[in-house]
């Protein structure tokens, strides 16, 4: 699926949404790191994006952020790797 996927950018950005969907639906839009509930939400990776191809589109691999969460735990990792 991924070998086709990497040739067609639209068909990834596809598979991220439901991807990001189905995350967000098991979570029940809530976020796993402050408990707000429900407006905008966000999925994240737990496992890097780049660094586990085979992670990226499992449901298991992702959790439910909101915006604020979702930049601090991003921010969080990039100052891991300095
Ligand atoms: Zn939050």
């Amino acid at each position: 699926m991924w070998a086709f996927a990497k040739r067609r950018p639209e068909m990834q950005s596809y598979a991220y949404r439901q991807w990001s969907k189905a995350v967000k639906l098991r979570d029940n839009r809530t976020c796993q790191r402050c408990g707000k509930k429900g407006g905008y939400m966000e999925a994240h990776h737990v496992k890097s994006f780049a660094g586990n191809p085979g992670a990226r589109l499992a449901v298991s691999n992702g959790i439910t952020l909101c915006k604020t969460c979702h930049r601090a735990v991003t921010k969080n990792a990039r100052q891991h790797k300095r």
